[in-house]
């Protein structure tokens, strides 16, 4: 490895040196997402982000185990212990078994994933599959005297666990602050402080996902999960621990005590997070209604577009940004991207056809250890690509015939094209992304498909429509749907 690699630890609140605990081993992992509806562009901005993480761990020698979960149980409305969940409140408007919602969530997620070219994680458990797990944890805290059982149900004793360890360390707040400025939420008549929350909650008879365990029929409290699965996958103290930001004062904050408290270890030596996807400053959230789908973005269909835009185009929007800075949506940043990225991907189809000189006016290893500079600097991506493009400068420079290369920086320029445009940020020429587009308009047909099946003909139309616009013409028949460029 040619320089140290720095990453921000939001822990620490500071770049530090990545050491990790078992080299060339890594362990890496990543919250996912939960199940009951579609993945927004807001959260593939957040996998995007990690895969560029796990991409170029890789390329720099590390075998990396990626372990990304789906929660598909016990993640109730509110973060805090109060609602329904989100699978069973799906499944039971659907008039469906909750696992057809699982299903059909995953499925989807994972297509979108491949679209947008991430690389599949190394493991990629559910909550459900792992409810043994989650429980044998909650005895552990309990026996160790940092959970108490209140009818059925177990909560994790806040108050208790900050006299010896530091609660708000994650989020940077002390626990008087948080007690102050936390309203009473669900479960609040049982638990003993304002900041408990549910290791394991009782289920109400008409709850349709529900466990035995030693307190009664249940389900597991929704941090649980990672802390279980971490633990199962990762060993009690692993490398990266990463999520969105808006993990930090909940989800992550519960994750660390309950894992200190069973195995008297913060499981993750650097805690990543990256930034919001936000559209007119306003962060992208199913629940504030301003979210859409990658496959909007795709095909088009959606009133805030001027027009689709490839998923490689998408891709390359959201690496021009740095993780750790939020990002705002909008049709002539997209339009911006799309341009930039047709830009250096012209360049990159220029390669193979450049002819050498004798001299060189240009001096790629330079250019090569600012990328990799750039990559070692807490994964800089905009950096990185403002590096590729001086490179699609020369490109075209050497093309026109007014600068010349050698034969040792061309092949110079080439590995780096190789190993940084596409092995690190994951992006492919139009050419192979436009060998995509059958699997894409297979899964726009998909969607159709089932807004169709649950009777929903004005979204079956407004597919059918919106891809007519852009030149192909659907068929149905009894075999299926088909489509043909118009
Ligand atoms: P969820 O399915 O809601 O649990 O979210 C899955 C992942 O997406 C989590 O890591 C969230 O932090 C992340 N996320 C949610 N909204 C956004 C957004 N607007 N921008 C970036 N990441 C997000
Ligand atoms: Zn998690």
């Amino acid at each position: 490895m040619k320089q140290k690699l720095f990453v921000y630890n939001t822990l620490s609140r500071k770049k530090e040196e990545f050491i990790p605990l078992n080299a060339p081993h890594v362990g890496m992992y990543v919250c996912g997402p939960t199940v009951y509806s579609d993945a927004h562009l807001g959260n593939c901005r957040t996998y995007i982000s990690f895969d560029l993480i796990f991409r170029y761990l890789t390329l720099l020698g590390y075998k990396v185990r990626y372990v990304r979960n789906i929660t598909d149980a016990g993640h109730l409305e509110g973060d805090a212990d109060e609602g329904e969940d989100k699978i069973a409140k799906k499944a039971k408007l659907a008039q469906v078994e909750p696992m057809e919602i699982v299903q059909k969530y995953t499925v989807g997620f994972r297509d979108v994933m491949r679209i947008l070219n991430t690389l599949p994680p190394s493991i990629e458990p559910t909550a459900t599959g792992h409810i043994i797990e989650q429980i044998e944890l909650t005895k552990e805290i309990l026996a160790r005297g940092y959970a108490y059982e209140v009818n059925g149900s177990v909560y994790f004793d806040v108050e208790k666990y900050n006299k010896t360890q530091d609660y708000g360390a994650l989020n940077g707040r002390h626990l008087e602050d948080l007690l102050n400025n936390t309203r009473n939420l669900g479960g609040q008549d049982e638990k003993r402080g304002k900041l408990d929350f549910a290791l394991w909650i009782k289920a109400k008879p008409e709850h349709l996902m529900k466990w035995p365990s030693p307190w009664g029929v249940g389900f597991p409290g929704w941090h649980l999960e990672c802390s279980a699965m971490s633990n199962k996958y990762l060993g009690h103290q692993f490398d990266i621990h990463g999520g969105g930001i808006d993990l930090v004062p909940t989800h992550h904050t519960n994750e660390i005590a309950q894992n200190v408290a069973a195995c008297g270890k913060n499981p993750a030596t650097y805690w990543m997070h990256t930034n919001m996807l936000t559209v007119n400053g306003t962060k992208m959230s199913k629940s504030l209604g301003n979210s859409f789908l990658p496959e909007e973005l795709f095909s088009g269909e959606n009133d805030i577009l001027n027009k689709p835009y490839s998923p490689m185009t998408v891709r390359f929007f959201m690496l021009q940004t740095h993780y750790r800075s939020t990002l705002d949506f909008s049709n002539d940043a997209m339009e911006a991207s799309e341009k930039g990225f047709k830009r250096l991907m012209n360049a990159y189809d220029l390669l193979p056809g450049l002819k050498t000189s004798a001299q060189s006016d240009v001096d790629i290893e330079s250019i090569s250890n600012n990328c990799y500079a750039a990559m070692n600097d807490d994964f800089n991506s905009p950096v990185l690509i403002a590096e590729l493009f001086e490179c699609s400068r020369i490109i075209n420079s050497v093309h026109d015939g007014k600068a010349k290369i050698d034969e040792q920086n061309l092949e110079a320029l080439k590995k780096l094209m190789q190993t940084f445009l596409v092995d690190v940020l994951g992006l492919k020429s139009e050419a192979a992304a436009n060998d995509e587009l059958p699997n894409v308009l297979d899964f726009i047909i998909n969607l159709r498909s089932e807004a169709k099946k649950s009777q929903d003909y004005a979204t079956s139309d407004k597919i059918r429509i919106g891809l007519q616009q852009i030149g192909f013409q659907l068929k149905d028949s009894k075999e299926g749907t088909t489509w043909t460029k118009i």
